[in-house]
């Protein structure tokens, strides 16, 4: 008898003639089979099944499909009264956990194949189970769930994004618009002050898009840095002093000096320091803004200290990732993106960028980065 003989035999007897029969087929066959009696006691299991299951330690010919309480929690029960009315019919895949049954196995998703098996009277007399793993569809399936939502949410917030400065930014064009349909005498330091406005709404945008742009050359690899010898004190002090106006203090350790020189791609370093003083602007407004450099051997640390809201542990580590905003810090917009974007842009130079922080009492931000020492 070629069909495998459960542990015990002790059900091997019970064996139909018709499935003794075609022995041959279930032995050979690549897809895992099991065959039950009417009673739903497990009566054989071909050796793809023990294969793809490895289950020979457990004991089959005690199992019974309608004594399995997780067969009932899945909704399997209806499929196996219709197959053994005498349907053939597929259950969709079914998340089945052996373990949970008492079994050896791991828990995978099932998709499960039923047909009743007749004798010479052509009633039903047994029924035959073909079980196809499809675990690793059902996690592509998932993934792939899993990357339209993000997909769908990033959408959503940039759209948010971008309709931020695009209102405001039709609005005053149409302010204009009326005043040159209205034939209304123009006032130049109107027009100047409206012109301004809209410009620094372009800004916004432009940085937006921007962002939007670095992501996917992060995401391809095809960020270059266009590296080149970088005056490091005035990049710092031309960057702080941009923020003259939101209290950025600078403070430079005594090792810091007129000479030190970076080998660095110049506007991405100009862009990680931006990013970091705009979210102290944005986070802790109205609180003091300290930029404290000092050299450490032959690296630069530049720490971003302000004494907003903090972030808490949890989100501390989060905030690097991509899209990932701290929950406590959200009245304010953004996509999460800029600490991303900076994080790559100061590895990608061999430094590191990294936060510290507690709720309540501010957050420093460090940036590290190797200074160019020449060769004497
Ligand atoms: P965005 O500001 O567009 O959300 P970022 O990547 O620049 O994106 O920042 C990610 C998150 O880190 C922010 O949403 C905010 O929750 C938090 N964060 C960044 N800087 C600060 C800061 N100085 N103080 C408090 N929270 C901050």
């Amino acid at each position: 008898m070629s069909v495998v003989d459960l542990k015990s035999g002790r059900r091997a007897s019970k064996l139909p003639v018709e499935i003794r029969r075609y022995s041959a087929f279930f032995e050979q066959s690549s897809l895992p089979m099991e065959i039950f009696a009417m009673n739903g006691d497990c009566i054989a299991v071909n050796r793809a099944w023990i294969e793809v299951f490895a289950a020979l330690e457990t004991d089959y010919s005690r199992y019974n499909l309608f004594q399995d309480q997780q067969l009932v929690e899945i909704g399997m029960i209806p499929y196996l009264r219709r197959a053994y009315k005498g349907e053939a019919l597929s259950v969709p895949p079914v998340y089945y956990d052996p373990s949970a049954s008492g079994k050896e196995g791991r828990a995978r998703w099932l998709e499960c194949h039923l047909f009743p098996i007749r004798n010479e009277k052509n009633r039903v007399c047994a029924l035959a189970m073909i079980l196809v793993d499809v675990s690793e569809k059902k996690m592509a399936e998932m993934m792939n769930l899993q990357a339209i939502r993000v997909r769908d949410e990033f959408i959503s917030i940039a759209a948010h994004e971008i309709k931020t400065p695009l209102c405001p930014m039709k609005l005053q064009i149409e302010v204009l618009l009326k005043m040159f349909q209205t034939g209304e005498p123009l006032d130049r330091d109107r027009i100047y002050r409206i012109l301004q406005a809209v410009h620094r709404q372009t800004q916004v945008m432009t940085s937006l898009i921007d962002n939007f742009l670095d992501v996917s050359r992060l995401n391809t690899g095809s960020l270059e840095l266009k590296i080149e010898f970088v005056p490091v004190l005035k990049l710092i002090m031309d960057v702080c002093d941009r923020y003259a106006l939101h209290s950025v203090f600078t403070i430079f350790s005594s090792e810091c000096h007129q000479k030190l020189i970076g080998a660095w791609d110049r506007l991405r370093i100009e862009q990680v320091l931006v990013n970091l003083l705009s979210n102290a602007v944005k986070y802790a407004p109205g609180s003091p803004i300290r930029v404290e450099v000092r050299i450490v051997k032959d690296e630069i640390i530049i720490a971003v200290v302000d004494q907003g809201p903090g972030i808490s542990k949890e989100n501390i580590s989060r905030i690097f990732e991509r899209y990932a905003r701290a929950d406590e810090n959200n009245m304010a917009t953004g996509l999460g993106l800029g600490l991303y974007i900076a994080k790559q842009i100061v590895e990608a130079h061999h430094g590191a960028l990294w936060a510290e922080s507690e709720v309540g009492k501010g957050s420093t931000f460090y940036v590290k980065l190797p200074l160019f020492i020449p060769e004497v």
